[in-house]
């Protein structure tokens, strides 16, 4: 019989060839601390060394905090991205600095007074240089050693940070440059930005603003444009006039898993380039710069109106006339966000914040009237309005985001036809998400226009995005004193009951999702970020490719299903 032979022979294969099947088995784990084979003080040293002396230890931001010498950080510290983003081991939800799972559960809360290292990587690289990053890549591939890359730890999925890692950290590669003229292969792409894989969007607002220029890029100070944002997609409040960020980029510069740096474009290892634009975020190598199409300048009128919700069913009420008027603004290319907020024992609030490009006050006032004549004639109180004409850039400039908390998403990508066929169903959708517990249900009106007329264009951007009319987040947190049976339970309702809410909205039996602002638990994301099928199988041979021993897995990545949980040992 076949089976017992094979595990004689197994069972003698190890004392033939020398090593034992522990050995064998943890062949397919990556190495860490305590492991044969982790590197020495001494090795860590020669990296150092390598890299300028750049190479630091990670602690989680709490313990960061700690060593500060006021004790602790202000409360304004720990809340601001721009602050965050200077500590290595940070994440903004710093949920994901934690190991909930491991025994006993490995910790860092905001004031605690005992601090394990949970999730966060033990050493990083503040690379200067894409010569660090080649010495990093190369160092890990060398010693089998956990990878995680990190540009500004925005990211929502916990993508950025991984146990028992060394950390290729990008965020001090700010360069942006400009040229009339990108051409490559014969061809003139027009003007565009070349930015670093450090460089925040407030830093590229600025810059584009400074030479009359605009480029696609999200409302946030500091996620990083050639960072996870473009890999994801990457929406903007002016993407259905200007498309999606992997719309626009035209080149990468990229150190693959071999430690050689790539160039990524439509000439040059064009299967790279289709993956790394939309393809998920952290699976493709290390990006070094990305450069970015940019526009003529242009002026916007951005109108934001809050209205009083008193129930969650009237939550549902405003959100089905806003299903039903969604379409009232597509003449003028407008973008918005449209949230409703459960404010428990307060009510709740709806308000709608809506980009009006090349419109002015009184035009941008004229199309948002008739929802909210509708509005009003429901008896909700219309509590604030108010328009502001500006720079497109500016009116999607921020200093700062606000964040330090734990927190989770789950999302959906909810189609034109969904809101054309069905808008009660989408409100009272809504309803439902607040009675769950979501304490945001954020709308993004960032498709349609130029995203779906960039159907045609070959990148790994998930179709789903082409027939959107609007990305949808439930958005649930928690505090640092729940017991941790109650976080599981949070995840558990996020994945189990929050999501299929959101997939119902969706009318479709293969709803997709946004891979950069989504649930990480999402059990098939394969389809639901990335397409699935030969989409799916495309962007695994691009990873075969470039990442044959998977140095680069990221959660709910391309690859990712062929790994724990943690990414740190194979399971297929
Ligand atoms: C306040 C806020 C506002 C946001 N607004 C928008 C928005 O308007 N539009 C939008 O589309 N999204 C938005 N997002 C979501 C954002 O796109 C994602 O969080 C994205 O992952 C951030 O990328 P990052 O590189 O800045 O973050 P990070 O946490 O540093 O990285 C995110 C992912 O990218 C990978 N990565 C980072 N740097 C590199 C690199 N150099 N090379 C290869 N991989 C890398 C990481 O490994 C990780 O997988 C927002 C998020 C926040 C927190």
């Amino acid at each position: 019989m076949h089976l017992p032979i094979s595990i004689s022979l197994l069972t003698l294969l190890p004392d033939l060839f020398g090593f034992s099947t522990e050995v064998l088995a943890k062949k397919s784990c990556r190495v860490q601390p305590g492991d044969p084979g982790f590197p020495s003080v001494q090795q860590w040293s020669q990296l150092s060394a390598q890299v300028g002396g750049r190479l630091v230890q990670v602690v989680p931001s709490a313990k960061f905090c700690h060593s500060l010498p006021a004790g602790n950080c202000t409360q304004d510290q720990w809340t601001s991205t721009t602050f965050r983003s200077t500590i290595p081991g940070a994440m903004d939800a710093y949920n994901w600095e934690q190991d909930y799972s491991s025994n006993p559960p490995s910790l860092c809360f905001q004031n605690g007074t005992t601090c394990d290292q949970g999730n966060v990587p033990l050493y990083a690289i503040n690379a200067s240089s894409g010569f660090d990053i080649q010495a990093g890549v190369k160092f890990a591939a060398k010693h089998n050693l956990r990878v995680a890359i990190k540009a500004s730890g925005h990211d929502y999925l916990g993508r950025s940070t991984a146990k028992n890692s060394l950390l290729l950290w990008t965020r001090n590669l700010r360069n942006i440059s400009f040229t009339g003229h990108f051409v490559r292969g014969g061809k003139d792409y027009g003007s565009a930005v070349t930015v670093g894989s450090g460089a925040p969007l407030n830093a590229i607002y600025t810059a584009t603003k400074a030479v009359g220029k605009m480029f696609v890029g999200g409302t946030a100070a500091t996620v990083v444009a050639a960072g996870g944002y473009v890999q994801g997609a990457g929406h903007s409040a002016f993407s259905p006039l200007l498309g999606l960020a992997a719309d626009n980029a035209l080149e990468f510069q990229v150190v693959v898993a071999s430690g050689d740096i790539k160039t990524a474009n439509e000439f040059e290892n064009p299967d790279l380039f289709y993956a790394l634009r939309g393809g998920g975020a952290g699976s493709w190598g290390v990006i070094i710069s990305a450069t970015l199409r940019t526009y003529p300048i242009f002026n916007a009128t951005q109108h934001v109106v809050v209205v009083f919700a008193p129930t969650n069913a009237s939550i549902g009420t405003i959100m089905t006339l806003h299903a039903k008027h969604i379409f009232d603004w597509d003449s003028k290319r407008a973008g918005q966000y449209f949230y409703a907020i459960n404010g428990g024992s307060q009510g709740n609030f709806a308000a709608f914040s809506t980009y009006f490009p090349n419109s002015t006050a009184d035009d941008a006032a004229a199309a948002m009237k008739p929802l909210l004549d509708d509005v009003q004639a429901m008896n909700f109180t219309i509590l604030s309005q108010n328009t502001t004409v500006a720079l497109a850039n500016d009116l999607v400039f921020s200093p700062d985001d606000q964040l330090g908390v734990d927190a989770i998403l789950g999302s959906r990508l909810i189609p034109a036809d969904a809101y054309r066929n069905d808008p009660v169903s989408i409100g009272n959708s809504y309803t439902k998400l607040l009675e769950l517990g979501a304490a945001q249900i954020i709308g993004h009106l960032v498709a349609g226009g130029k995203v779906a007329e960039n159907a045609n264009i070959d990148s790994a951007v998930n179709p789903k995005w082409r027939t959107a009319k609007a990305h949808v987040v439930a958005a649930v947190g928690w505090g640092d004193s729940t017991p941790l049976s109650v976080v599981e339970f949070i995840k558990e309702s996020m994945t189990n009951q929050a999501v299929p809410i959101l997939a119902n909205m969706t009318g479709q039996a293969d709803s997709g999702a946004y891979s950069n602002e989504a649930d990480v638990r999402e059990p098939n994301f394969q389809t639901t970020f990335f397409g699935g099928g030969a989409r799916y199988q495309k962007l695994l041979q691009v990873k075969r490719k470039y990442d044959p021993n998977d140095l680069f897995i990221v959660a709910a990545g391309v690859g990712s299903e062929d790994w724990d949980a943690a990414g740190l040992c194979r399971v297929h």
